[in-house]
């Protein structure tokens, strides 16, 4: 039983949110919400666990595609991260921002970027292409997120400044056309550097919130020196680049983890 402690802990930590929003909020639909994307992961670890090569992709289809197409498009709620700053600027501390708070702020103090790795419906699609492993070497090319992280919060703010009417419709057609706009960035630059991850690593806003925070997160991938032969498998396999043979929080794209167990799934000797 010992070694399905991490389901059952990834089971109470998520129905303890969805009970305690429930509560608080005075509404149903964070119990069901929270309860299956806990039932959710904790399936897909508990399938890793038992060794299933696709757990990883079920669980990323299971979220990912309800939070894409129930949330987004049936429920029009804009959960990229111009619905978080609109949230956040009528001060409803609902939908976005407590999905951002959850899953992309205080989370990965505790699950790093799991989100990246798990539920991303931005990922789901890229992790269909064939570069799973990068083909070519990291750019410095970082930067960039800076910039669509700060348009994001520019867009809001000016609809916020020049009073725009129907707000909640604007943010309905942001959603729909800035997932476009992803899928298509991320679909261009996975082919143009042989990478499925490239958005992730260059362009994606939300990895301003995610790569602090996941910096400090209690969850990470730790080697055992003892067993290591230093063969590299492991960042031959990485699709972040990781350096995960260093156990120090500043190793080499340390909060580029996205937790997706690909180097301790090849490890030979099972040091990782
Ligand atoms: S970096 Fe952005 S696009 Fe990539 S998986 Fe994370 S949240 Fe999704
Ligand atoms: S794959 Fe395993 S043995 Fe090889 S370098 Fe990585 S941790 Fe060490
Ligand atoms: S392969 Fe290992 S180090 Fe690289 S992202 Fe996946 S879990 Fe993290």
């Amino acid at each position: 039983m010992k070694k399905y402690a991490m389901p059952i802990i990834m089971l109470v930590v998520f129905e303890t949110i969805a009970i305690t929003l429930w509560l608080t909020k005075d509404n149903l639909f964070y119990l069901f919400n929270f309860s299956y994307i806990g039932l959710s992961v904790s399936l897909g670890i508990f399938l890793f666990i038992r060794k299933y090569r696709h757990a990883r992709r079920i669980v990323q289809l299971l979220v990912g595609l309800y939070m894409l197409v129930y949330l987004g498009l049936i429920c029009n709620e804009n959960m990229q991260i111009e619905g978080f700053w609109y949230y956040l600027f009528t001060g409803v501390f609902e939908a976005a921002t407590i999905h951002y708070a959850v899953a992309k702020i205080f989370g990965p103090l505790i699950f790093g970027r799991g989100w990246c790795g798990y539920a991303c419906w931005t990922a789901m699609v890229l992790d269909f292409l064939p570069y799973k492993v990068p083909k070519q070497p990291r750019r410095k090319l970082g930067w960039i997120r800076y910039i669509t992280f700060s348009a994001a919060l520019v867009f809001v703010a000016a609809l916020f400044l020049a009073h725009a009417g129907n707000m909640e419709r604007i943010m309905f057609w942001a959603f729909i056309i800035g997932n476009l706009l992803y899928y298509a960035a991320g679909i261009i630059l996975a082919f143009a550097f042989r990478d499925n991850r490239a958005f992730c690593k260059y362009i994606c806003p939300i990895t301003v919130f995610l790569k602090p925070m996941s910096y400090f997160s209690l969850i990470r991938v730790k080697c055992d020196k003892e067993k290591c032969i230093s063969c590299g498998k492991c960042k031959r396999v990485c699709p972040m680049n990781v350096d995960v043979t260093d156990n120090s929080r500043k190793r080499q794209n340390g909060t580029e983890c996205i937790l997706c167990m690909e180097c301790v799934k090849n490890c030979p000797k099972g040091a990782l």
